[in-house]
Formats: structure tokens, sequence, C-alpha cells
């Protein structure tokens, strides 16, 4: 069950305060925070948690290393050149 451990209560070092687990497994456009194996393992087996309910893809979207700025902006940069080329 996914909201087994959604009550479970811990102190969020990204945003300073307590939060629930509900926060942490949906933060992630809906996927948990990739932080989520660090912050919960002292509470609950978290890594099973994350292996019984997630898939392989999951997984991969979950713990994929956050895009830097820079990277997005070269991105939205050649999307648009694209797009300018599309309609030339
Ligand atoms: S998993 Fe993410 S949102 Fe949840 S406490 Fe840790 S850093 Fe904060």
């Amino acid at each position: 069950m996914i909201e087994k451990y959604d009550h479970q209560e811990g102190y969020c070092r990204m945003l300073g305060h307590f939060l629930i687990f509900r926060y942490c497994r949906s933060v992630n456009k809906g996927l948990p925070c990739n932080r989520v194996l660090d912050c919960w393992f002292q509470t609950f087996p978290v890594e099973k948690f994350i292996a019984e309910n997630y898939s392989p893809e999951d997984h991969k979207k979950i713990f994929e290393p956050p895009k830097t700025k820079v990277l997005s902006l070269a991105e939205i940069l050649e999307q648009a050149q694209k797009r300018l080329q599309e309609n030339e």
C-alpha cells in the first residue's frame, strides 16, 4: 500500500522544516524526491518501499541527477531554433 508511511514525520534539510512522507513521495511530478533514500532510511525501510511501489522507469526518473540551469537553457534554445526552422 503506497500510503503506508504517509504520516511519518521528518525534518527536511532542503526546506528547513518538518513535513510528512506523503509530500516526499509525490513532490517530483508525482514521484518521490530524489533524496528520499537519504532522508528516510532511519525511519522505515524506504529502499524496500521504493522497490515495491515504483517501476524501473520510475527509478530512473526519481534518481536521475537534476538538470543544471545551463543545460535546461540550452535545451530551450535548441527547441526554439527548431521551431524557427520549421516555420521558415
Ligand atoms: S525526501 Fe526530499 S522533500 Fe523529503 S525530507 Fe528529504 S529532501 Fe525534503
